[in-house]
């Protein structure tokens, strides 16, 4: 039967469907719940939302675990996408530095010399 048929493919389509409609909803909902837990407020930069501009306002996940959403909010921060990019820049950056900081020498040390030697080359050729 040709309707058997079809029935079988639309489940299957459904079953997709309804999965990616969970993530969304999901996602969908935590936000949703983050936004009328916190003030709509960069907790970075302490830039306000609303309306349209609510859309720059996302969800970070304090531990930086997407599943970890518990309903008392204590692992999100609201933070716009500019903080958000740099939140998570930050952080990659200063885990550079803690693998790199013990073993290497403070740049400091061949930095300090050249500057003076620019400033008295460049006072030696104007006078
Ligand atoms: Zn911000
Ligand atoms: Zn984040």
């Amino acid at each position: 039967m040709p309707a058997n048929n079809r029935k079988d493919s639309d489940r299957l389509s459904q079953v997709v469907a309804d999965a990616r409609r969970h993530m969304k909803e999901r996602e969908k909902t935590y936000r949703e719940k983050a936004l009328k837990m916190y003030p709509h407020v960069c907790g970075r930069c302490g830039r306000e939302f609303s309306g349209k501009g609510l859309r720059e306002l996302t969800v970070h996940h304090r531990d930086h675990n997407h599943d970890n959403n518990p309903p008392d909010g204590s692992n999100w921060e609201l933070l716009c996408i500019y903080c958000h990019d740099n939140e998570h820049g930050r952080l990659e950056v200063a885990e550079a530095y803690d693998g790199q900081s013990s073993s290497t020498a403070p740049p400091d040390s061949d930095f300090s010399h050249k500057p003076f030697a620019a400033l008295e080359a460049l006072l030696k050729g104007k006078k």
